[in-house]
């Protein structure tokens, strides 16, 4: 089974999927790795193979589960978990990256707006979403984990930036 573990960048994918007990598939190496277009010359960034990755992660799916991490990893599985962000603290950790201010606002806009939420809802026969805001890794590893145990259900909904973004 895929689980699509995918939220707007920087919301914790890849340190909270190096804490999990199952197989991660890292999507965006398997873009740098080959499954790609070249670079978008607007962007900057690559452009994934979207048919070479899901040829590929069809071909990977078995019985056991398996992570795919990665901020459109929901194109690939039925289901997702969406790790959501406070945009403030998201401010804070894109610029620590040393993003440029558009693609700054760009995520905070998309997070603000639920856009990945969204999208994984449309594709995906369930959703949870988890609020990292204020939990360490940790904790938010063993809420990934309690979901796709079944233990624990946080069905999309519960998160709204709205107030805090837009005012
Ligand atoms: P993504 O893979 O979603 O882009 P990262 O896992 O690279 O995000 O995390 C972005 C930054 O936020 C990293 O510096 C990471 O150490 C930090 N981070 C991730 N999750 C948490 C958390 N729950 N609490 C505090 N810092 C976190
Ligand atoms: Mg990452």
């Amino acid at each position: 089974m895929l689980v699509a573990l995918t939220g707007t960048p920087g919301t914790g994918k890849t340190t909270i999927a190096a804490l999990l007990a199952y197989r991660i598939i890292d999507i965006n190496a398997l873009v740098k790795g080959g499954m790609n277009f070249g670079r978008d010359p607007d962007r900057g960034c690559l452009e994934a193979d979207m048919d070479a990755l899901a040829n590929y992660l069809a071909e990977q799916d078995c019985d056991e589960l398996l992570i795919l991490e990665g901020h459109f990893s929901h194109h690939f599985a039925k289901r997702a978990i969406v790790l959501r962000l406070a945009p403030s603290v998201l401010r804070l950790r894109l610029e620590a990256r040393g993003y440029s201010s558009t693609k700054i606002q760009e995520n905070l806009e998309a997070e603000a707006l639920d856009v990945i939420l969204v999208e994984a809802a449309e594709r995906c026969d369930r959703v949870d979403e988890i609020d990292t805001t204020g939990k360490t890794p940790h904790e938010v590893a063993e809420m990934v984990t309690e979901i796709v145990q079944g233990r624990l259900q946080l069905p999309a909904g519960q998160v709204d930036w709205l107030t805090e973004f837009f005012g």
